[in-house]
Protein backbone atom coordinates (compact mmCIF):
# COMPACT_ATOMS: atom_id res chain seq x y z
CA UNK A 1 0.00 0.00 0.00
CA UNK A 2 0.75 3.28 -0.46
CA UNK A 3 0.12 5.61 2.89
CA UNK A 4 1.39 9.12 3.79
CA UNK A 5 1.92 10.04 6.91
CA UNK A 6 0.91 14.13 6.88
CA UNK A 7 3.34 15.28 9.76
CA UNK A 8 4.91 18.47 10.34
CA UNK A 9 8.21 16.79 11.09
CA UNK A 10 9.76 13.31 10.18
CA UNK A 11 12.51 13.07 12.92
CA UNK A 12 9.26 13.37 15.51
CA UNK A 13 8.79 9.56 17.49
CA UNK A 14 5.32 8.95 16.25
CA UNK A 15 6.07 9.54 12.92
CA UNK A 16 9.11 8.14 13.07
CA UNK A 17 7.90 4.90 13.79
CA UNK A 18 4.79 4.32 12.04
CA UNK A 19 6.95 4.86 8.70
CA UNK A 20 9.03 1.80 10.41
CA UNK A 21 5.99 -0.02 10.99
CA UNK A 22 4.87 0.53 7.11
CA UNK A 23 8.18 -0.23 5.68
CA UNK A 24 8.72 -3.39 7.77
CA UNK A 25 5.20 -4.70 6.10
CA UNK A 26 6.33 -3.76 2.76
CA UNK A 27 4.20 -0.36 2.23
CA UNK A 28 5.61 2.66 1.09
CA UNK A 29 5.32 5.14 3.56
CA UNK A 30 6.33 9.02 2.35
CA UNK A 31 6.08 11.34 4.74
CA UNK A 32 4.00 14.94 3.66
CA UNK A 33 4.46 18.05 5.47
CA UNK A 34 1.46 18.98 5.40
CA UNK A 35 1.67 23.06 6.07
CA UNK A 36 3.99 22.79 2.44
CA UNK A 37 0.70 20.88 0.75
CA UNK A 38 -1.93 23.30 -1.47
CA UNK A 39 -4.39 22.37 -3.20
CA UNK A 40 -6.48 22.19 -6.21
CA UNK A 41 -9.86 22.17 -5.11
CA UNK A 42 -12.23 21.24 -8.33
CA UNK A 43 -15.13 19.13 -9.07
CA UNK A 44 -13.66 17.56 -11.88
CA UNK A 45 -9.84 16.54 -10.88
CA UNK A 46 -9.27 17.24 -7.01
CA UNK A 47 -5.74 17.49 -5.93
CA UNK A 48 -3.01 17.94 -3.42
CA UNK A 49 0.00 19.42 -4.26
CA UNK A 50 3.75 18.88 -2.88
CA UNK A 51 6.87 19.47 -3.73
CA UNK A 52 5.72 20.44 -7.18
CA UNK A 53 3.72 17.27 -7.56
CA UNK A 54 0.10 16.06 -7.58
CA UNK A 55 -0.06 13.61 -4.99
CA UNK A 56 -1.88 10.31 -6.63
CA UNK A 57 -2.37 6.77 -5.84
CA UNK A 58 -2.68 6.99 -1.94
CA UNK A 59 -4.24 4.28 -0.62
CA UNK A 60 -4.51 6.17 2.95
CA UNK A 61 -3.15 8.74 4.97
CA UNK A 62 -2.05 8.87 8.82
CA UNK A 63 -2.57 12.27 9.86
CA UNK A 64 -0.72 14.05 12.63
CA UNK A 65 -1.98 17.30 12.89
CA UNK A 66 -0.48 19.94 15.45
CA UNK A 67 -3.11 21.44 17.60
CA UNK A 68 -1.94 24.65 16.03
CA UNK A 69 -2.61 23.63 12.84
CA UNK A 70 -5.68 22.27 13.03
CA UNK A 71 -7.57 24.65 10.61
CA UNK A 72 -5.03 24.08 7.63
CA UNK A 73 -4.11 20.77 8.34
CA UNK A 74 -7.78 19.64 8.55
CA UNK A 75 -8.44 21.81 5.09
CA UNK A 76 -5.28 18.55 3.61
CA UNK A 77 -6.90 15.64 5.18
CA UNK A 78 -10.47 16.94 3.67
CA UNK A 79 -9.11 17.43 0.61
CA UNK A 80 -7.71 13.44 0.72
CA UNK A 81 -11.22 12.21 1.34
CA UNK A 82 -12.23 14.38 -1.35
CA UNK A 83 -10.19 12.63 -3.38
CA UNK A 84 -11.38 9.64 -2.01
CA UNK A 85 -8.56 8.46 -0.25
CA UNK A 86 -8.88 6.44 3.20
CA UNK A 87 -8.32 8.62 6.13
CA UNK A 88 -6.69 6.66 9.72
CA UNK A 89 -8.81 9.88 11.27
CA UNK A 90 -11.97 11.82 9.15
CA UNK A 91 -11.16 15.93 8.91
CA UNK A 92 -14.38 16.20 10.76
CA UNK A 93 -13.73 13.99 13.91
CA UNK A 94 -9.96 15.98 14.28
CA UNK A 95 -11.74 19.22 14.18
CA UNK A 96 -14.51 17.98 16.95
CA UNK A 97 -11.87 16.92 18.89
CA UNK A 98 -10.01 20.16 19.03
CA UNK A 99 -12.71 21.74 21.10
CA UNK A 100 -12.47 20.41 24.61
CA UNK A 101 -16.23 21.57 25.56
CA UNK A 102 -17.39 20.30 22.27
CA UNK A 103 -16.02 17.02 22.81
CA UNK A 104 -17.56 17.02 26.16
CA UNK A 105 -20.96 17.86 25.40
CA UNK A 106 -20.55 14.50 22.40
CA UNK A 107 -19.37 12.73 25.00
CA UNK A 108 -22.39 13.78 27.88
CA UNK A 109 -25.01 13.06 24.65
CA UNK A 110 -23.48 9.82 24.43
CA UNK A 111 -23.96 9.16 27.78
CA UNK A 112 -20.08 8.45 28.55
CA UNK A 113 -19.04 8.73 32.01
CA UNK A 114 -18.22 12.77 32.66
CA UNK A 115 -17.20 14.47 35.73
CA UNK A 116 -19.05 17.19 36.58
CA UNK A 117 -18.48 20.61 34.37
CA UNK A 118 -19.22 23.76 34.24
CA UNK A 119 -18.89 26.31 31.35
CA UNK A 120 -18.42 30.19 31.35
CA UNK A 121 -17.03 33.41 28.69
CA UNK A 122 -17.34 35.67 31.11
CA UNK A 123 -19.85 35.03 33.72
CA UNK A 124 -20.71 37.69 36.35
CA UNK A 125 -22.09 34.81 38.47
CA UNK A 126 -19.12 32.82 39.46
CA UNK A 127 -20.65 31.96 42.53
CA UNK A 128 -23.36 30.08 40.41
CA UNK A 129 -20.86 28.61 38.55
CA UNK A 130 -18.72 27.25 41.10
CA UNK A 131 -22.19 25.66 42.92
CA UNK A 132 -22.95 23.72 39.70
CA UNK A 133 -20.24 21.48 40.38
CA UNK A 134 -20.57 21.81 43.64
CA UNK A 135 -18.06 23.85 45.47
CA UNK A 136 -14.21 23.81 45.77
CA UNK A 137 -12.25 22.13 45.55
CA UNK A 138 -12.40 22.24 41.60
CA UNK A 139 -10.50 22.20 39.05
CA UNK A 140 -10.15 25.18 36.48
CA UNK A 141 -9.38 24.63 33.11
CA UNK A 142 -8.78 27.19 30.14
CA UNK A 143 -9.90 25.44 27.23
CA UNK A 144 -6.82 26.60 24.57
CA UNK A 145 -4.44 24.92 27.32
CA UNK A 146 -2.47 21.41 26.64
CA UNK A 147 0.13 19.40 28.35
CA UNK A 148 -1.15 20.35 31.71
CA UNK A 149 -0.38 24.05 31.24
CA UNK A 150 -3.77 26.36 32.22
CA UNK A 151 -5.30 23.35 34.08
CA UNK A 152 -5.39 24.82 38.58
CA UNK A 153 -6.86 23.12 41.26
CA UNK A 154 -8.75 25.57 43.83
CA UNK A 155 -9.33 24.33 46.64
CA UNK A 156 -11.54 26.46 48.50
CA UNK A 157 -14.69 27.75 46.42
CA UNK A 158 -12.60 31.42 47.84
CA UNK A 159 -9.58 30.43 45.82
CA UNK A 160 -11.73 29.04 42.96
CA UNK A 161 -13.35 32.66 42.93
CA UNK A 162 -10.49 34.29 42.93
CA UNK A 163 -8.85 32.29 39.99
CA UNK A 164 -11.51 32.19 37.65
CA UNK A 165 -12.05 36.09 38.36
CA UNK A 166 -8.42 36.61 36.73
CA UNK A 167 -8.82 33.93 33.95
CA UNK A 168 -12.43 36.35 33.17
CA UNK A 169 -9.72 39.40 32.86
CA UNK A 170 -7.84 37.30 30.66
CA UNK A 171 -10.87 37.26 28.55
CA UNK A 172 -10.39 33.21 28.02
CA UNK A 173 -12.32 30.18 28.12
CA UNK A 174 -12.57 28.18 31.00
CA UNK A 175 -14.04 25.14 32.26
CA UNK A 176 -15.04 24.46 35.49
CA UNK A 177 -15.00 20.82 37.11
CA UNK A 178 -15.50 18.62 39.87
CA UNK A 179 -12.08 17.61 41.18
CA UNK A 180 -11.56 14.20 40.99
CA UNK A 181 -9.55 13.44 43.99
CA UNK A 182 -9.87 9.85 44.42
CA UNK A 183 -7.72 9.70 41.12
CA UNK A 184 -4.89 10.10 43.71
CA UNK A 185 -3.48 12.64 40.49
CA UNK A 186 -3.17 9.61 38.36
CA UNK A 187 -5.27 9.18 35.07
CA UNK A 188 -5.38 6.22 32.44
CA UNK A 189 -5.03 6.74 28.96
CA UNK A 190 -6.46 3.64 26.21
CA UNK A 191 -5.17 3.79 22.75
CA UNK A 192 -7.87 3.24 20.75
CA UNK A 193 -7.72 1.73 17.42
CA UNK A 194 -10.57 0.39 15.42
CA UNK A 195 -13.12 -0.42 17.68
CA UNK A 196 -10.99 -2.00 20.58
CA UNK A 197 -8.24 -0.80 22.99
CA UNK A 198 -4.97 -2.19 21.75
CA UNK A 199 -2.86 -1.00 24.76
CA UNK A 200 -3.26 1.58 27.80
CA UNK A 201 -1.33 3.13 30.49
CA UNK A 202 -1.60 4.83 33.49
CA UNK A 203 0.11 7.88 34.36
CA UNK A 204 1.22 8.87 37.99
CA UNK A 205 1.68 12.69 38.83
CA UNK A 206 4.95 13.46 40.64
CA UNK A 207 5.35 13.86 44.01
CA UNK A 208 2.63 16.49 45.70
CA UNK A 209 0.85 17.12 41.69
CA UNK A 210 -2.54 16.45 40.50
CA UNK A 211 -1.50 17.03 37.50
CA UNK A 212 -0.04 13.04 35.66
CA UNK A 213 1.27 14.57 32.65
CA UNK A 214 4.58 13.24 31.01
CA UNK A 215 5.36 16.62 30.84
CA UNK A 216 4.89 17.52 33.83
CA UNK A 217 6.84 14.67 35.69
CA UNK A 218 4.74 12.54 35.56
CA UNK A 219 5.11 8.53 35.35
CA UNK A 220 3.86 6.06 32.97
CA UNK A 221 3.58 2.11 33.35
CA UNK A 222 1.21 0.19 31.58
CA UNK A 223 -1.86 -0.98 33.41
CA UNK A 224 -5.04 -3.66 32.98
CA UNK A 225 -8.24 -1.94 32.04
CA UNK A 226 -11.49 -3.14 33.84
CA UNK A 227 -14.05 -3.94 31.48
CA UNK A 228 -16.26 -0.54 32.40
CA UNK A 229 -13.10 1.78 31.38
CA UNK A 230 -12.36 -0.56 28.36
CA UNK A 231 -15.46 -0.13 27.35
CA UNK A 232 -16.02 3.56 28.18
CA UNK A 233 -12.90 4.45 25.86
CA UNK A 234 -14.44 2.31 22.66
CA UNK A 235 -17.85 4.31 23.44
CA UNK A 236 -15.75 7.74 23.71
CA UNK A 237 -13.77 6.90 20.44
CA UNK A 238 -16.69 6.24 18.25
CA UNK A 239 -18.72 8.93 19.89
CA UNK A 240 -16.37 11.29 18.54
CA UNK A 241 -15.80 9.59 14.94
CA UNK A 242 -12.60 8.64 15.50
CA UNK A 243 -10.94 5.70 14.43
CA UNK A 244 -7.67 6.77 16.33
CA UNK A 245 -8.00 7.80 19.76
CA UNK A 246 -6.07 8.60 23.22
CA UNK A 247 -8.76 8.32 25.57
CA UNK A 248 -7.78 9.77 29.08
CA UNK A 249 -9.97 8.99 32.18
CA UNK A 250 -9.88 9.07 35.22
CA UNK A 251 -10.69 6.76 37.99
CA UNK A 252 -14.00 8.63 39.99
CA UNK A 253 -16.11 6.42 43.00
CA UNK A 254 -18.79 6.06 40.43
CA UNK A 255 -16.72 4.54 37.93
CA UNK A 256 -14.12 5.62 34.79
CA UNK A 257 -14.71 9.24 34.31
CA UNK A 258 -13.67 11.14 30.57
CA UNK A 259 -11.12 14.09 30.50
CA UNK A 260 -10.64 13.92 26.94
CA UNK A 261 -10.25 12.30 23.68
CA UNK A 262 -6.97 13.17 21.57
CA UNK A 263 -7.43 12.63 18.11
CA UNK A 264 -3.03 12.57 17.39
CA UNK A 265 -2.01 10.52 20.14
CA UNK A 266 1.70 10.32 20.94
CA UNK A 267 2.88 6.90 20.56
CA UNK A 268 6.54 7.40 22.52
CA UNK A 269 4.84 7.20 26.11
CA UNK A 270 2.58 4.55 25.42
CA UNK A 271 5.02 2.03 23.51
CA UNK A 272 7.66 2.54 25.90
CA UNK A 273 5.35 2.43 28.85
CA UNK A 274 3.59 -1.20 27.38
CA UNK A 275 6.02 -2.55 24.97
CA UNK A 276 3.40 -2.78 22.57
CA UNK A 277 3.82 -2.21 19.12
CA UNK A 278 1.03 0.70 18.41
CA UNK A 279 2.55 2.06 15.45
CA UNK A 280 2.37 -1.78 13.53
CA UNK A 281 -1.49 -1.86 15.56
CA UNK A 282 -2.13 1.10 13.65
CA UNK A 283 -0.74 0.17 10.17
CA UNK A 284 -2.74 -3.44 10.53
CA UNK A 285 -5.80 -1.83 10.88
CA UNK A 286 -5.37 0.51 7.30
CA UNK A 287 -4.38 -3.11 5.61
CA UNK A 288 -7.99 -4.37 6.91
CA UNK A 289 -9.99 -1.31 6.58
CA UNK A 290 -8.73 1.06 4.21
CA UNK A 291 -10.35 1.04 0.83
CA UNK A 292 -11.05 3.77 -1.67
CA UNK A 293 -14.26 5.65 -0.99
CA UNK A 294 -14.75 4.48 3.05
CA UNK A 295 -14.71 7.77 4.07
CA UNK A 296 -17.60 8.93 5.76
CA UNK A 297 -18.48 10.56 9.21
CA UNK A 298 -22.29 10.11 9.59
CA UNK A 299 -22.00 12.58 13.39
CA UNK A 300 -24.14 15.40 12.44
CA UNK A 301 -22.70 17.57 14.95
P1 LIG B 1 -4.31 18.87 29.25
O1 LIG B 1 -5.19 18.58 28.07
O2 LIG B 1 -3.69 20.23 29.25
O3 LIG B 1 -3.36 17.75 29.56
P2 LIG B 1 -6.14 17.83 31.20
O4 LIG B 1 -7.54 18.26 31.23
O5 LIG B 1 -5.83 16.50 30.61
O6 LIG B 1 -5.28 18.96 30.50
O7 LIG B 1 -5.57 17.88 32.69
C1 LIG B 1 -4.22 17.60 33.02
C2 LIG B 1 -4.12 16.62 34.17
O8 LIG B 1 -4.73 17.14 35.36
C3 LIG B 1 -4.85 15.32 33.89
O9 LIG B 1 -4.02 14.40 33.20
C4 LIG B 1 -5.23 14.83 35.30
O10 LIG B 1 -4.16 14.09 35.88
C5 LIG B 1 -5.43 16.11 36.05
N1 LIG B 1 -6.88 16.47 36.08
C6 LIG B 1 -7.55 17.11 35.10
N2 LIG B 1 -8.84 17.27 35.42
C7 LIG B 1 -9.03 16.73 36.63
C8 LIG B 1 -10.15 16.58 37.51
N3 LIG B 1 -11.36 17.04 37.19
N4 LIG B 1 -9.94 15.94 38.69
C9 LIG B 1 -8.72 15.47 39.04
N5 LIG B 1 -7.62 15.58 38.26
C10 LIG B 1 -7.75 16.20 37.07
Amino acid sequence: MKIAVLSQDSSLYSTKRLVEAGEARGHQMPVINYLRCYMNIASQKPSVIYQGKPLENFDAIIPRIGASRTFYGTAVVRQFEVMGVFSANESQAIARSRDKLRCLQILARAGVGLPVTGFAHATKDIDGLIDIVGGGPLVIKLLEGTQGIGVVLAETHQAAKSVIEAFRGLDANILVQEFIKEAGGADTRCFVVGDKVIASMKRQGAEGEFRSNLHRGGKAEKVKLTPEERSTAVRSAKAMGLRIAGVDMLSSNRGPVVMEVNSSPGLEGIEKATEIDVAGKIIEFLEKNAAPGKTRDRIQY
